[in-house]
């Protein structure tokens, strides 16, 4: 069900029995009933804000979304508040896959602000319908029964509550060590790494969004139950921030992160409601204020949240290795050695007036290593671009393997069998290298998001693990499976890259710079690298500024210089043509 390392998790379990016999005082099983419900929204947030990078200010409409429901429902047609639920989570994820349609192609600012005027609209809708009360509610719901049983507010709403709450979180972090939990957490790194990986950033988007409302109408059905009457103000922007506030103080990367933010933001709400007035002399809302100062603090000297000074010191027990006896991953068919594999026909960019790339031509065949070279600003970087669908042609036409592949997007060129690394090395730093190489797995595997949730997806998850462990063995990276990834040196991250990149089962690989930023003998160790590839019959593109480099392992260059191309041919004609030597020394020829 869920991996026996997470301590928090069965502290958890542990107590959540514990507390419901102990003699507490209702009091504090109310406190407790509050904060599991806030969790379960806060949950969401970790998942949509702290794991996606996608903030909003809408999930108190979703939880309004779930307590209205379930409270019309019941109040009007007699149905069974359990089956209430499913209505609500129906609703919501209709409304959340309209609204996250609509907003999450947006970015930058503009997402936070949609989802403020969500929150908006629905709180104003709430409080203008008849049917729903206005702004007075709906009164008068029964708490929820099992049969004869009433569950009522006290110890066994907090069991139901907690039960749920720990069911989703486990949930989460069963979903976070996944094939789309990997796709989910590239997110945050902007999307061109993932749409090379095949990866559909938008449609991932679209999904922690919908998620995470669901989370919020669970939590909303749950409050309609506790509260036994709902009305607009539990569901206005004002606790939208708040449900915000508390993920960000907890620790918005942290699935515990949302407990700890939960619990710790209502009691002190509680507390400083009764205390400030108190010091101060008059009432009001003042705890708002100490809010916004501790809100600031914490981004300030915390800026990963309370639960991060928890996580910094607990264990990193490294994965269990399970996946010795595992099956292969599905292999595509690959070309045979000589057929054309990449013919670039005439492609041409334009950037206003412009032209980096000025109708280039050429061809690579299966298991030729090919140099593309040209001094900087030459082009280079934009034709490889060109190839792999993240620029968008003015002209011309790529044909990989004989389909013509021009305007196809980098995901689906991807998915053909054409693999990538990055000038820049583009990873997930808090993943492991292991996990990080099995991303470039993803299009290989099918489990989605409820076979993670559930755990059923573990026979792919060990094929691809162990894929990711042969293709860094492969390179000789066998020694750093389980070394986080952001703690690599430049030489290991880029070598982690190609290692991704042979991941995802590829027919041609293009690397990009490859050796920059390497020293003298992890430069060498890349040559053996690329050789041996091309023995096991790989095809590569190499766009590289090492003339040494490119002159040892390419059986053909291609030259460009101010967008056109100079030159083509073998290594030796190349270094005897005049005008290639004019280009790189700068002289006039
Ligand atoms: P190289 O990789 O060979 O150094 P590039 O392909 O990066 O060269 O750039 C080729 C030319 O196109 C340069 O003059 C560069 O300034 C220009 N260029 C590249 N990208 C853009 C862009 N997005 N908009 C405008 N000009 C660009
Ligand atoms: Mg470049």
């Amino acid at each position: 069900m869920f991996k026996k390392q997470n301590i928090a998790l069965w502290l958890l379990i542990a107590a959540v029995p514990l507390v419901a016999v102990l003699p507490l005082p209702d009091f504090w099983i109310a406190q407790l009933n509050y904060i599991g419900l806030y969790s379960l929204v806060c949950l969401g947030l970790v998942l949509l804000t702290g794991v996606g990078g996608l903030t909003s200010f809408g999930q108190a409409a979703f939880v309004g979304m779930g307590a209205y429901t379930t409270a019309w429902l019941t109040l009007n047609t007699g149905m069974s508040p359990w089956l209430t639920l499913f209505v609500g989570l129906a609703l919501t994820a209709v409304s959340a896959l309209i609204v996250g349609m609509i907003t999450l192609r947006m970015s930058g600012h503009y997402l936070p602000l949609a989802t403020i005027a969500w929150g908006l609209s629905l709180y104003y809708l709430m409080g203008n319908l008849d049917a729903l009360g206005k702004y007075d509610g709906l009164l008068g719901l029964k708490s929820l029964s099992i049969g004869s049983i009433d569950i009522g507010q006290g110890r066994l709403f907090f069991v139901l509550t907690w039960a749920i709450l720990l069911a989703g979180a486990i949930a989460l972090l069963n979903l976070l060590d996944s094939r789309p939990g990997r796709a989910i957490r590239s997110l945050k790194g902007g999307s061109q790494m993932a749409e090379a990986m095949g990866i559909s950033t938008f449609r991932y988007k679209v999904t922690i969004f919908i998620i995470a409302a669901l989370f919020a109408s669970v939590a909303g059905w749950l409050l309609a139950h506790f509260q036994r009457t709902v009305n607009p103000s539990a569901f206005g922007l004002k606790m939208g921030i708040e449900y915000l506030f508390m993920t960000v103080v907890g620790g918005v990367g942290y699935v515990w992160g949302a407990i700890v933010g939960a619990g710790l933001i209502k009691l002190l709400d509680d507390q400083l409601q009764v205390l400030l007035p108190a010091l101060i002399g008059t009432s009001g809302s003042y705890e708002v204020i100490v809010f916004g100062i501790a809100l600031v603090l914490v981004l300030k000297y915390l800026p990963d949240g309370l639960w991060s000074v928890v996580a910094r010191k607990l264990p990193r027990p490294p994965r269990a290795v399970d996946w010795q006896n595992a099956a292969d991953l599905p292999a595509r068919s690959k070309p045979a050695v000589g057929d054309v594999v990449l013919k670039v026909d005439k492609i041409r960019k334009q950037f206003g007036g412009l032209t980096a790339v000025n109708d280039i031509s050429f061809d690579i065949q299966a298991g030729q290593i090919v140099g593309l070279i040209g001094p900087n600003g030459a082009g280079k970087s934009t034709t490889f671009n060109l190839i792999t669908g993240v620029l968008s042609k003015t002209s011309g036409q790529v044909l990989f393997r004989g389909e013509d592949i021009s305007a196809l997007p980098s995901r689906e060129i991807s998915r053909l069998g054409m693999a990538r690394t990055f000038q820049h090395v583009k990873m997930i730093p808090d993943m492991t290298v292991l996990e990080n190489v099995a991303l470039g797995a993803y299009t290989r595997g099918s489990s989605g998001v409820v076979s993670s949730m559930l755990r059923t997806n573990q026979a792919e998850e060990q094929r691809m693990m162990k894929e990711a462990q042969r293709q860094l063995e492969r390179i000789g990276m066998g020694a750093y499976l389980h070394e986080q990834a952001g703690n690599l040196a430049m030489g290991p991250q880029r070598l982690m890259e190609i290692a991704r990149a042979l991941c995802s089962d590829p027919a041609l690989l293009l690397l990009d710079e490859p050796a920059a930023g390497l020293r003298h003998k992890e430069k060498q160790g890349l040559a053996q690298v690329l050789r041996q590839l091309q023995g096991e019959g790989m095809s590569i593109l190499l766009v590289e500024h090492d003339m040494d480099l490119v002159m040892d392992v390419c059986d053909q260059l291609v030259v460009m210089e101010f967008g056109t191309l100079l030159t083509r041919g073998t290594p030796a004609e190349v270094q005897a043509n005049p005008a290639v030597r004019a280009a790189y020394l700068g002289t006039e020829h």
